[in-house]
């Protein structure tokens, strides 16, 4: 049989546990032929959070429920890296506990796993009703900009709603970086994913974690881990400055020679200031450049990961042996 774990970030969600629990227990009722764990990470809450999962733990009647609770709110990137490193399942789904991402989605992320050859589904909101109107803007924004500048390639409306092979799992875990943006590192590890759409759905209970300025450190923490193209912008920077400084060179030495007459010397300190003030600018980024294959280099990723392969370990290294 085979064991389908759910990862659950909770901070301040003493409402919707148990509304959570029982939703998911009518889903798990109409999946029959698995057994369910739901691992509920407590991401450092202040209220009654933990209180309401030990309740849940000591009712609960359909498939184990377990937790961990993290020493203080470290957020959700942490809350949910903690859960998969954790996991044991043979899939392993990561979701709201604010029912924002329905539970009846994973019947058919199971079916796109199981049936349709995946190696995991996600869920992507096609809807932003309910939503503020500059959240939604920015975030169209955000993506746009990202997908131009960043080697991963992110689809708009995207979440962190997703079921996975354990595979799946293990590699999302040994990209061990402490600055974490889920959404790139789904995208970064590959694999073949199938999207399922939903509509927005209001939070069951509760308020949202996010306020604007939270909104604009995600994005731009999300930025910086995958982009080092904006340092590439500085060399080319410095390098127009100083293709300008020779135009400009050539224009006011062109001027001297058709009118003779007494130079104040302005104009060729002020092309030497451009000029200069270019190369020092190349410099810069191209020491940056540097800077930024040190940031990509420590973070320690994976080279690659498999998604099948024939080569049967253990024989291979016994052959290496002889
Ligand atoms: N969350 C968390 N740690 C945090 C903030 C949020 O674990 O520091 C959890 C939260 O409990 C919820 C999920 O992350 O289960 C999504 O948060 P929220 O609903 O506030 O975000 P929104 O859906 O509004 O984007
Ligand atoms: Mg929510």
């Amino acid at each position: 049989m085979k064991t389908i774990e759910l990862i659950v970030p909770c901070y301040n969600e003493e409402k919707c546990i148990s509304l959570f629990y029982d939703r998911i227990k009518e889903v798990f009722s109409d999946m029959p032929g698995y057994r369910f764990i739901i691992t509920f990470v407590d991401d450092g809450s202040k209220d009654n959070t933990m209180n309401e999962i030990k309740t849940v733990v000591e009712r609960a009647d359909a498939g184990k429920v377990q937790y961990i609770s993290l020493s203080r709110n470290f957020g959700k990137e942490a809350a949910m890296y903690a859960g998969l490193s954790k996991s044991v399942g043979d899939y392993v789904a990561v979701l709201d506990a604010d029912l924002q991402h329905p539970p009846e989605l994973l019947k058919e992320m199971l079916d796109a796993i199981e049936n349709e050859g995946y190696d995991c589904a996600s869920a992507r909101r096609v809807s932003r009703k309910g939503e503020p109107m500059v959240k939604s803007a920015l975030s169209k924004a955000f993506y746009h900009v990202i997908n131009h500048v960043t080697v991963i390639d992110l689809v708009p409306g995207s979440t962190d709603y997703r079921l996975m092979k354990r595979k799946v799992v293990e590699a999302i875990v040994a990209m061990s970086e402490s600055e974490r943006f889920t959404k790139g590192i789904y995208a970064w590890v590959g694999f073949k994913n199938k999207w399922i759409e939903y509509k927005n759905v209001e939070r069951a209970a509760g308020k949202t974690k996010w306020n604007v300025r939270g909104l604009f450190r995600y994005a731009y923490s999300g930025f910086l881990a995958f982009a080092t193209t904006p340092l590439r912008a500085v060399i080319y920077f410095g390098m127009f400055i100083v293709f300008v400084s020779v135009l400009a060179a050539i224009h006011v030495f062109r001027a001297a020679l058709k009118t003779p007459g007494e130079r104040t010397g302005y104009a060729s300190i002020i092309i030497l200031m451009l000029f200069l003030g270019g190369v020092i600018i190349t410099i810069l980024g191209m020491i940056g450049e540097y800077l930024a294959r040190i940031y990509m280099e420590v973070k320690r990723r994976p080279i690659y990961f498999e998604r099948e392969s024939n080569i049967d370990d253990n024989v291979a290294n016994d052959e290496k042996k002889h």
